[in-house]
């Protein structure tokens, strides 16, 4: 993809193609929140897109996240930090210290090891359970069939605060219907916040009810 655009004109590009979308949606989600993933662009890209003005940004990885972050101050500088990579259960210590939220709670033994950081620390960010609506052997989420299980561990026993669902449509596959899957998954389990859709296909995903879209690419250029 090419860029010739500023960050300014880029991300006022993509937020008047959200709201664009949201007005032609039969019932849009409450708000659509965009989440910039910035995995590996540098702090000077993720700077100029502050100066923009955008505050919620995504990342895939902890440590990455971490040393990018670090001297932005996210506290500080009203920043909302986003994990929507895999965790695993020895990171949990620094995803709950860093992140706001984790869209990537996907098996009970990562919602163990948040609850028992959170009783450590009083800490835990607000949580998406990560569904492998394609049922996809090599990626990480929960089976649909299994989704309702493990909200209600993490949601109701551990009293997590579980927000939504996530998830990460198959790539050669039209991503509507496993939006609308994960649409339908949220109702039933009485669950507000829906994590879907990237640079390629945020707009329909708002259609079926976005909260948070997670644009990268379309914001950013291509990856590094
Ligand atoms: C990289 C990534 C994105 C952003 O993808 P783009 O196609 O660049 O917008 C969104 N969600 C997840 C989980 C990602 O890993």
């Amino acid at each position: 993809m090419s860029l010739s655009q500023d960050p300014q004109s880029r991300l006022d590009a993509i937020l008047a193609r959200i709201e664009a979308a949201r007005k032609r949606s039969v019932k849009p989600a409450p708000f659509t929140h965009l989440i910039a993933v910035s995995k590996t662009h540098g702090e000077a890209e993720i700077e100029a897109l502050i100066m923009a003005g955008q505050r919620r940004f995504g990342e895939n990885r902890v440590q990455e996240a971490k040393t990018k972050f670090a001297a932005l101050n996210p506290r500080d500088s009203g920043l909302e930090l986003h994990l929507i990579g895999p965790l695993q259960t020895n990171k949990v210590r620094d995803a709950v210290a860093l992140f706001d939220y984790v869209h990537s709670l996907d098996r009970p033994k990562l919602a163990h090891a948040l609850a028992s950081e959170r009783d450590a620390t009083g800490r835990c960010p607000s949580l998406f359970v990560q569904v492998n609506t394609g049922e996809e052997a090599q990626k990480s989420g929960v089976a649909p069939s299994l989704a309702g299980e493990l909200v209600r561990l993490a949601r109701d026993e551990l009293r997590l605060p579980v927000i939504g669902l996530m998830c990460i449509p198959p790539a050669h596959e039209v991503a509507a219907p496993h939006f609308a899957l994960l649409a339908s998954l949220a109702r039933e389990l009485a669950l507000d916040g829906l994590s879907m859709g990237m640079s390629a296909d945020f707009e329909t995903a708002i259609a079926f009810g976005a909260t948070h879209v997670r644009v990268g690419s379309a914001l950013f250029g291509a990856r590094h």
